[in-house]
C-alpha cells in the first residue's frame, strides 16, 4: 500500500480557509430576473453595470421569438457531436452568416469561448512551434497555451517591442502570436495595426480573440479587426463569442478554408463535445441581423461610454485608458473594492469587485461595463454613487 502523505479534503479545508481568511472567497448570487439594465437580487432592485451584454440583446424580444422558433423547429438539445449527427441546417446557416458578416472564407461554431481557444494551438501549432500572448490574455488562452505542446511565451501588455524581441531569433518552426482585441479586464484595445506588421515581419500568425469587441466596436460592429480596418491577411484567424454582444452562447473561428477545415478534422474540444443546441445557432443567427440593422445601439452606447468617463474624470475617479465599454476603476487593494462594491449594493447599484487572481495583486478594480440597454438617467445615478465612494 502506497502511504499517503496528505490527505484531499485537509488540504481543501486548508485552502478554502485561506481564501476566506483574506477575503478573496467567491460567490455565486443567486439571480432570477433576466439579463438587463435592472436586475433584482434579494428582491431588491439594482442597476446592473457588470454583464457583457453590451447591445441588451440577451432579453430581447426578437431573439426570444427566434430561440422559441428554434426550438418548435429542433428540439432543445443537439443530441451529439457535430461530426456525429448534432449538426443542423441552423449551424450551418450561422456559419455562413458570420463568413459573410466578417469576410472570411469558411467559419467553424464551438460550444464556448473557452473552447474554442483551448483548440486553437493544438490544432495550429506541434512541439518545433511557439505561441507568443499578450500578459493580460484571457485565461482561455493561457489555458489553450499550457495545454499544448508548443512553447509558450509571455509579452509585455500590449508592447510589440516586447513582442518583437521574443519572436526575434525564437528558433520555433513555426509562430503564432494571441491577443485579446479588446482586454476583457482592463477594456483597452490591443495595438492589432502594429502587432499585424510585427507579424509580417517575422513571419508569424495572429489570431485575435474579440469576445468584447464583436459586435461592438467598428462600422456595422464587425469587431476590434474592423475598428483598424485590417484585412483577413493582417489577422489570420478571427475567434469571437456569441455570449457577450450577440446576447447568446457559443462561439465561432472564422479563416481560410482550408484552415478552419483543419479544425473540424481534429479539434477536440469540438469533436468530443455534443453540439451548440440547435436553437441557440438559430437565435444566434437573428443576433447577427440585428446587430448590423440596429446601428443606434452601438450609438447609444458610445455616447454612454463618453459621458461615464467625462463625468468620472471630472469627479477625479481612477479611471483606466479605455474607449470601450469596460470600464474599470482602479482601486488596488481587494479588501477596499470589495467594500466600495457592497457600498454600491447599497446605494442599488451591481458592480462586481475584480479581485486576484483574476487581476494581478494590488490592481483589483471595479469592472463596470455600460450597455446600450442602459439610459444616461442611470449612468448619471452610477456616477453620483461612485462619486460619494471612491
Ligand atoms: C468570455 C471570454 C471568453 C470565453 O467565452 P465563453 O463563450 O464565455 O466561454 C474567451 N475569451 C475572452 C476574451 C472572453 O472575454
Amino acid at each position: 500500500m502506497c502511504p499517503q502523505k496528505t490527505d484531499i479534503r485537509d488540504a481543501i479545508k486548508l485552502n478554502i480557509g485561506h481564501i476566506t481568511q483574506s477575503g478573496l472567497k467567491r460567490v455565486r448570487r443567486v439571480h432570477d430576473t433576466p439579463q438587463g439594465p435592472v436586475i433584482r437580487l434579494n428582491n431588491k432592485n439594482l442597476i446592473n453595470f457588470c454583464s457583457n451584454d453590451y447591445l441588451g440583446l440577451a432579453n430581447h424580444p426578437a431573439l426570444i421569438t427566434a430561440m422559441k422558433q428554434g426550438v418548435d423547429q429542433y428540439g432543445v438539445g443537439a443530441g451529439a457531436s457535430q461530426l456525429i449527427c448534432g449538426y443542423t441546417a441552423a449551424h450551418e446557416k450561422l456559419e455562413e452568416r458570420l463568413c459573410a458578416f466578417t469576410g472570411r472564407q469558411k467559419a467553424v461554431i464551438f460550444s464556448s469561448g473557452y473552447m474554442a481557444n483551448l483548440s486553437i494551438v493544438n490544432t495550429l501549432l506541434d512541439r518545433a512551434d511557439m505561441v507568443l500572448g499578450d500578459r493580460l490574455n484571457h485565461a482561455s488562452m493561457i489555458d489553450a497555451a499550457r495545454m499544448s505542446r508548443a512553447k509558450f511565451r509571455r509579452y509585455r501588455h500590449v508592447d510589440t517591442v516586447s513582442l518583437r524581441d521574443l519572436l526575434q531569433g525564437c528558433g520555433a518552426e513555426k509562430k503564432l502570436v494571441m491577443t485579446d482585441g479588446v482586454f476583457s479586464m482592463d477594456g483597452d484595445m490591443a495595438p492589432l495595426p502594429d502587432i499585424s506588421l510585427v507579424c509580417a515581419e517575422m513571419n508569424a500568425w495572429l489570431v485575435v480573440d474579440d469576445a468584447h469587441g464583436f459586435g461592438v466596436l467598428g462600422e456595422n460592429g464587425g469587431g476590434t479587426v474592423q475598428h483598424f480596418g485590417l484585412t483577413t491577411e493582417d489577422v489570420s484567424l478571427l475567434m469571437a463569442t456569441f455570449g457577450k454582444a450577440l446576447g447568446t452562447a457559443g462561439a465561432f473561428i472564422a479563416g481560410d478554408e482550408e484552415v478552419i477545415e483543419q479544425f473540424i478534422q481534429s479539434a477536440r474540444t469540438l469533436i468530443y463535445t455534443t453540439a451548440l443546441p440547435p436553437a441557440l445557432a438559430y437565435a444566434s443567427v437573428r443576433a447577427l441581423e440585428i446587430v448590423q440593422e440596429e446601428k443606434w445601439r452601438r450609438e447609444h452606447l458610445f455616447a454612454l461610454i463618453n459621458q461615464f468617463k467625462n463625468g468620472a474624470r471630472e469627479l477625479g475617479l481612477p479611471v483606466a485608458n479605455s474607449d470601450t465599454a469596460i470600464q474599470p476603476l482602479l482601486i488596488g487593494a481587494a479588501e477596499k473594492a470589495a467594500e466600495t462594491s457592497r457600498q454600491l449594493f447599497e446605494k442599488g447599484i451591481n458592480v462586481v469587485a475584480i479581485r486576484p487572481p483574476t487581476v494581478p495583486n494590488g490592481t483589483s478594480r471595479l469592472r463596470i461595463t455600460l450597455t446600450a440597454a442602459h439610459s444616461e438617467a442611470q449612468v448619471d445615478q452610477l456616477l453620483d454613487a461612485l462619486c460619494a465612494l471612491v
